[in-house]
C-alpha cells in the first residue's frame, strides 16, 4: 500500500519512479482523490499499466488526461496502438528501472531494456529498417529474448523465418525469472516478442529437438542459434554439454563440494524440479536478479533463508528503489543477509564462507589481491544454491560451425549462447544481427 506521508518525497524515491514491486493499481485513488478535490484538469501518473487502463480511467472520469513517461520511452507507439484497437502489439514498461533510470542517474542518454531503440532511434529503428533485397530462409533456434528478437526483426526486414524451441513455451530464462516474487511482469519483454512473430507470419515450432539432422531437412539458408545458457555448475549440463566441455569451454569455480547431491542451481528451484526445504544458503555472486529472486522464492516456500553477496550489498545491480524493496521484503520475511561475504566451500549440511577483505595482509601482492578472512562454517544447511555465474549452450553451434553438411550455410549466434548477460544487451545484440541477414 501507498504511504500517504511519502509519497514521492526524496525518501521514498520508489514511489516517484515505481519499480515493479509497487503494485500498477495504488496511484489509482490517490488520482481519484485530486480529480474529485481539483478544479483544473488533471494528469493521472504512477504505473498506468497495462497501457488499456489509461482508457479505463478516463473513461471513468477518474482523469482527464494521461501521464506516461517510461511507457513512452518502452513504446512510443503506445497512444497509437490504442486508437487502432491493438493493446496486444504495445510493448509495456516493465517498471524495472535497468535501462531509462540508470542512465539517466548518470547523465547518460536515455535507454529502455527490451526497446533497443530508446535514445539510438537512428541506428536500431524498427520503423526505418532496411528491407533485405535478398529474400533468405532463417532458422532461429531457441525462444528466448535474444532468439524471438533475430526472427522478429528478420521477418520485418523480409526474410522467411522459422523459429524452433525445445519447451512448449516461449521466453527462456524470462519465465524462470517472472516466477520470482513481485517479478512476474519482467514476463512482459517476450509475451510482447512472441506477439510480433505471430503478427509477422513466423512459423514458430514448440516442443522441437532441434538436432543437427533436423536442421539440416530445413534447408535454410542461415541458422542463428540462441539456445541461452545455464548454471555454471558440475551437475547442469543441459545443451552446455560434451563438446564444449572437451574444448576446454567449460571453467566451473574451484569450489569444494558443488557436486554434492543438496547443491542446486536457481534455475532448477525457479522451475520446480527441485523443491528445497529447511535451511536453504543462496550465495549472490552477481548481485543481479538471479540470487535475490530466488532466495525471496525459497522465503515464500517456508524456507529459513540466509542469502550470502561477497558485493557490499545483497542483490547490488538493482534499481535502487526495487532493492530498498526488496531489502524490506526480505527483513519482513525472515531472510538474514550477509555481505562483503564469499563462499569457500561445502561440505556435508555445512556451507564454510569467508569475509571478502583481510586487512591482515597489507604488503607486497597482498594489497592488490582477494585475501578471504574470518573462516567459518554455517552448520545445519539442508540446501544450497550457488549463483556464481553461468555459462552459454553453444554446443549446437560448435557442432554446425564444424560440420561439412552445412558448408554454404551462414551459422551465426547470439545471446547467452554467445556470452550470459542480462536482457538489455541481447535484446540490442539481436536486433542488430538481424540487420546484417
Ligand atoms: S528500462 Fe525498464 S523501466 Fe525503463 S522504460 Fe524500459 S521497461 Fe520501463
Amino acid at each position: 500500500m501507498v504511504d500517504e506521508t511519502k509519497e514521492g518525497s526524496g525518501s521514498s524515491f520508489w514511489m516517484e519512479i515505481p519499480p515493479a514491486a509497487v503494485a500498477a493499481t495504488d496511484f489509482d485513488r490517490i488520482n481519484r482523490a485530486l480529480k474529485a478535490a481539483a478544479r483544473i484538469p488533471v494528469i493521472a501518473f504512477g504505473r498506468i499499466t497495462p497501457a488499456q487502463r489509461a482508457e479505463d480511467l478516463l473513461r471513468a472520469g477518474e482523469a482527464d488526461m494521461i501521464g506516461w513517461a517510461r511507457q513512452l520511452i518502452a513504446d512510443p507507439q503506445t497512444p497509437n496502438k490504442l486508437k487502432e484497437g491493438r493493446p496486444d502489439l504495445i510493448r509495456s514498461c516493465i517498471a524495472c528501472n535497468d535501462a531509462c533510470t540508470y542512465q539517466t542517474a548518470q547523465e547518460k542518454g536515455i535507454r529502455c531494456v527490451h526497446n533497443p531503440s530508446a535514445g539510438r532511434e537512428r541506428h536500431f529503428n524498427e520503423r526505418t529498417l532496411i528491407p533485405t533485397s535478398r529474400k533468405r530462409k532463417v532458422v532461429v533456434v531457441g525462444g528466448g529474448p535474444a532468439g524471438l528478437k533475430v526472427a522478429e526483426i528478420a521477418a520485418r526486414r523480409g526474410h522467411k523465418v522459422a523459429l524452433l524451441e525445445r519447451s512448449r513455451e516461449l521466453g527462456g530464462q524470462v519465465n524462470l525469472a517472472a516466477r520470482q516474487p513481485e517479478h512476474a511482469v519482467v514476463g512482459e519483454v517476450t509475451a510482447y516478442l512472441e506477439a510480433q512473430l505471430g503478427e509477422l507470419g513466423v512459423e514458430v515450432r514448440r516442443g522441437v529437438d532441434a538436432t543437427a539432422e533436423a536442421l539440416g531437412a530445413l534447408r535454410a539458408d542461415a541458422i542463428v542459434i540462441a539456445t541461452g545458457s545455464e548454471p555454471n555448475l558440475p551437475k547442469a549440463n543441459s545443451g552446455a554439454g560434451a563438446l564444449s566441455a572437451a574444448l576446454g569451454l567449460h571453467v566451473v569455480p574451484d569450489i569444494p563440494g558443488l557436486d554434492l547431491r543438496f547443491v542446486v542451481s536457481c534455475d532448477e528451484v525457479l522451475s520446480g524440479s527441485v523443491h528445497p526445504h529447511g535451511k536453504v544458503v543462496v550465495i549472490d555472486g552477481n548481485g543481479d536478479w538471479e540470487a535475490a529472486g530466488a532466495a525471496e522464492f525459497l522465503a515464500d516456500l517456508g524456507c529459513e533463508v540466509e542469502l550470502i553477496a561477497s558485493h557490499a550489498l545483497v542483490a547490488e545491480d538493482l534499481d535502487g528503489g526495487a532493492r530498498t524493496l526488496f531489502h524490506r521484503r526480505a527483513a519482513i520475511k525472515g531472510m538474514r543477509l550477509r555481505t562483503g561475504c564469499v563462499l569457500l566451500e561445502i561440505g556435508e549440511r555445512r556451507v564454510q564462507v569467508a569475509a571478502a577483505f583481510s586487512s591482515g595482509n597489507d604488503a607486497g601482492w597482498g594489497k592488490y589481491v582477494l585475501i578471504p578472512s574470518d573462516v567459518q562454517w554455517i552448520e545445519d544447511v539442508d540446501w544450497v544454491v550457488p549463483v556464481i555465474g553461468r555459462r552459454s549452450r553453444e554446443d549446437l553451434f560448435l557442432e554446425l560451425k564444424s560440420s561439412a553438411d552445412f558448408e554454404g550455410v551462414e551459422i551465426l549466434r547470439v545471446g547467452d549462447c554467445v556470452a550470459p548477460r542480462l536482457i538489455q544487451s541481447v535484446i540490442m545484440e539481436a536486433f542488430d544481427l538481424a540487420r546484417t541477414l
